[in-house]
C-alpha cells in the first residue's frame, strides 16, 4: 500500500489522468451511436500491403528483434519517398530512424532534446500526445493559438514570434494539422523557418497526414526551407497514409546528430517494434502514385459528404484542406459549450464527436468547436448525416 496522502500518478502526469475519449467511446457503445470521434479508418488499407505483412511473418522476417534503427529495407524506402516527393536526401544509414508509430517518435524527440524547464511552443489546438510528452520531458508547453478566420484556422505569425523567449528550445509543428484540418501555407512555413533560424530553435514537425491534402493545398516539409535541414526533426508514420493504424510503424528523418540524439531516447522506450510490419510498410511506400491519389480522392469525397451533412444540420463548417477531420462550430445551433454538446449528442442524434476544447490550454477559445472524423465508409457517413439532420442536432 502507498501512503494515502500521496497521489499515485506523479505530478508531471496528473493532468493527463483521464481523457474525454474514453468517456465518448463508452457513450458510443451504450447508445449504439456512430463513432465519428475517434480518428481511425473503418476499412483496412491495401490488400497487397496486408499480404506483405503475412509473407514476412511466414518467412520469418522480423519475428525476432529487428535492428535498432529499423530494417534497412524500410529506412531505404523512407529515404526514397522523401527524395521522390520533396527532393530531400536523407542517408538511410544515419538520417532515418524507425519508431513505434509517430507517437513514440514525438516522445523520443522531446525526451532527447528538451531539458527540464525548456519551453516548447506548440500550435493550439494540439494533438493530445504533445502535451503529455512535453510534460514527461519536464518541458513547459507554450501554446500558440490557431485563429479561426475566413473559413480557415490560421497561424498568427506575430503571436508565434511573441511566444519565443530565451528559454524556448523548440517549435513543435503539425501540418496538415489535427484537429483543425489546416495545412500551413508556404508563406506561413517560410516565416516559421525564418524565426527558427533567427532564434536558433529546434523544430519537430509531425507530418503524419502528409498524403491527406485536398484542393489546392500543398504539403511542404519544413526541412526543405533554408537553414532548416540541420535543426528539423521530421516525423511521419504509416498509420494514416496506409490505413493500418494498429501497426504502429513510424519514422524520423533529420541530421545524423539529431537522429543519434532521438535514438538515444527511443532505444530505452521500445528498443524496436513491429518487425514484420516494417517489411510490409517498406513495400507500401513504393506503391504507385495512383494509390496515393486514390486515397486522397476517396477522402476528399468523404469530406464533402460529411461537410454537406453538417451544414444541413445547421453547423458552421471549417472545410479542411488536410487530414480526415472536420471542425464544426456549434454556435449557429444556439450552443456554446462543445463539451456539454458532445456529451449530449449521442442521446440526441446517435452520433459521437469530440469537443475540440480538450486540445486547448485556452479552453474558452476552443469551447464552440467539435471535431468529426470522416475516415469512415460512405454508408456510415450518410447515415451519420441523416441522424444529425433528423435530430436538428439540437
Ligand atoms: C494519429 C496521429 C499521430 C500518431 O501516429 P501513430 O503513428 O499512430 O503513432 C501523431 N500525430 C498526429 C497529429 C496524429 O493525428
Amino acid at each position: 500500500m502507498t501512503s494515502s496522502a500521496r497521489p499515485l500518478l506523479n505530478r508531471r502526469l496528473a493532468e493527463f489522468g483521464t481523457t474525454v475519449f474514453a468517456e465518448m467511446s463508452a457513450l458510443a457503445l451504450s447508445t449504439g451511436s456512430i463513432n465519428l470521434g475517434q480518428g481511425f479508418p473503418d476499412t483496412d488499407g491495401p490488400e497487397e500491403v496486408r499480404e506483405a505483412a503475412v509473407r514476412a511473418l511466414r518467412d520469418g522476417r522480423g519475428n525476432q528483434y529487428p535492428p535498432g534503427p529499423g530494417i534497412p529495407e524500410l529506412r531505404t524506402a523512407v529515404a526514397a519517398h522523401q527524395q521522390r516527393r520533396y527532393g530531400l536526401t536523407p542517408d538511410p544509414d544515419t538520417e532515418v530512424l524507425v519508431t513505434a508509430g509517430a507517437t513514440e517518435a514525438i516522445a523520443a524527440a522531446l525526451l532527447a532534446l528538451v531539458e527540464p524547464g525548456d519551453e516548447v511552443i506548440a500550435l493550439e489546438p494540439y494533438y493530445d500526445s504533445y502535451a503529455a510528452s512535453i510534460a514527461m520531458a519536464g518541458g513547459r508547453r507554450v501554446p500558440v493559438t490557431l485563429r479561426a478566420r475566413d473559413g480557415r484556422f490560421r497561424l498568427d505569425l506575430d503571436e508565434l514570434r511573441d511566444a519565443v523567449t530565451d528559454r524556448t528550445r523548440m517549435l513543435l509543428i503539425n501540418t496538415p494539422h489535427n484537429p483543425t484540418g489546416t495545412v500551413l501555407t508556404r508563406a506561413e512555413l517560410a516565416s516559421i523557418a525564418e524565426l527558427a533560424v533567427e532564434r536558433d530553435l529546434l523544430v519537430v514537425t509531425d507530418e503524419v497526414y502528409e498524403h491527406l491534402v485536398f484542393d489546392d493545398a500543398e504539403h511542404i516539409p519544413l526541412a526543405t526551407f533554408p537553414g532548416m535541414r540541420d535543426r528539423t526533426v521530421t516525423i511521419s508514420s504509416a498509420g494514416k497514409t496506409f490505413s493500418f493504424t494498429g501497426w504502429k510503424v513510424g519514422w524520423v528523418t533529420g541530421s545524423p546528430e539529431l537522429i543519434t540524439a532521438v535514438r538515444s531516447a527511443k532505444q530505452y522506450l521500445t528498443y524496436v517494434s513491429a518487425g514484420p510490419f516494417q517489411y510490409a510498410v517498406a513495400e507500401a511506400l513504393a506503391l504507385p502514385e495512383s494509390y496515393f491519389t486514390g486515397l486522397r480522392d476517396d477522402l476528399r469525397g468523404k469530406r464533402d459528404l460529411l461537410a454537406a451533412g453538417l451544414e444541413k444540420a445547421g453547423f458552421s463548417v471549417y472545410r479542411p484542406t488536410g487530414t480526415y477531420f472536420i471542425t464544426a462550430d456549434i454556435r449557429p445551433l444556439g450552443e456554446t459549450d462543445g463539451i456539454a454538446f458532445c456529451r449530449a449528442l449521442p442521446e440526441r442524434a446517435g452520433v459521437v464527436a469530440v469537443p475540440t476544447a480538450v486540445f486547448y490550454d485556452h479552453r474558452e477559445t476552443g469551447a464552440p468547436f467539435v471535431r468529426f472524423a470522416f475516415c469512415k465508409q460512405t454508408s456510415v457517413l450518410e447515415e451519420a448525416a441523416r441522424r444529425l439532420k433528423g435530430a436538428g442536432a439540437r
